[in-house]
């Protein structure tokens, strides 16, 4: 074959990665279902909270999240929501929703709190904390983790191992699923989360990126990844994306992207499943990394 039709993939380059049967590449459409927990978290040692963060982010679970849905319906494409403990307790119809359209929830932190902030008892604490809210409110105990702001620490990995966490979704070493110290990962990509672009609160240094610009990017990095055989996760906040502007140039987006002949349009636990049955964590190389 030709380099054109194996990017990537010169003599001595690891293997193209294996699909499902007929399919080439993968995308997920994944929500993080955040709405002002992010900002409660950060000010929670705050003498005073501001209403303006606060609206604007509330903006997700009353708005957004439903515009999400719908279009998610129209389209027929399965989604992950990443959904902290306390937005699936203080809007528990959402979250039934979302379990009746067939799309997978999991676990985000309670209030979204970030990784490094904590001891790794206290992560333990949040995973059953946020593990029971999401019970809860109707979902299905939940196979898989995101972390908040996508940090993540060794003490904390170690939690997701021994809570029975069997993916986590927050780093980006690999364009597709790999194992790393005993989970799969179902990478991110910074490029391909609405949140660099969209987010503008009192006191940011630049203006949001238009949605125009910013879809026909991820338009064109869905069909790169499709060449390549790789995993494309779009990551989209309710808070944001659910803007009718925005909204209406995601579903035109994703009309485009859903083109690709071969691309798996699937849920994040479906993509773990499908590594965990297709590579042994032994299938890795065996060396030891810098
Ligand atoms: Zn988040």
């Amino acid at each position: 074959m030709t380099s054109e039709a194996r990017p990537g993939h010169p003599d001595g380059a690891p293997p193209a990665y294996e699909w499902p049967a007929g399919k080439s590449a993968a995308a997920v459409v994944s929500v993080d279902f955040d709405g002002p927990t992010p900002y409660l978290w950060a000010s929670r040692n705050s003498p005073k909270q501001l209403m303006g963060e606060l609206e604007q982010r509330r903006f997700g679970p009353r708005q957004g999240v439903w515009r999400i849905l719908a279009l998610l319906e129209r389209l027929q494409i399965p989604a992950t929501f990443y959904v902290p403990g306390a937005i699936a307790e203080a809007h528990p119809a959402a979250v039934r929703t979302i379990v009746a359209g067939g799309h997978e929830i999991a676990m985000h932190g309670y209030l979204h709190e970030r990784l490094d902030d904590l001891t790794p008892d206290e992560v333990g604490d949040i995973l059953d904390r946020s593990m029971q809210a999401l019970a809860a409110a109707g979902a299905a105990p939940p196979f898989g983790y995101r972390s908040p702001s996508w940090e993540m620490t060794p003490g904390a990995w170690e939690k997701l191992r021994t809570a029975g966490v069997r993916y986590d979704s927050s780093l980006m070493g690999h364009d597709h699923p790999y194992w790393l110290d005993g989970l799969v990962e179902v990478p991110v990509q910074w490029q391909l989360d609405d949140a660099i672009f969209y987010r503008y609160v009192h006191g940011s240094t630049r203006a949001p990126v238009p949605a125009s610009v910013v879809m026909d990017d991820w338009v064109r990095e869905v069909d790169a990844i499709g060449r390549f055989g790789g995993l494309a996760m779009l990551t989209v906040h309710p808070w944001l994306s659910g803007r009718a502007g925005r909204l209406v140039a995601f579903e035109e987006m994703l009309r485009r992207a859903g083109d690709h002949d071969g691309m798996w349009w699937a849920t994040a636990a479906e993509v773990a499943d499908h590594h965990r049955g297709r590579y042994q964590e032994s299938d890795g190389s065996g060396t030891t990394e810098l």
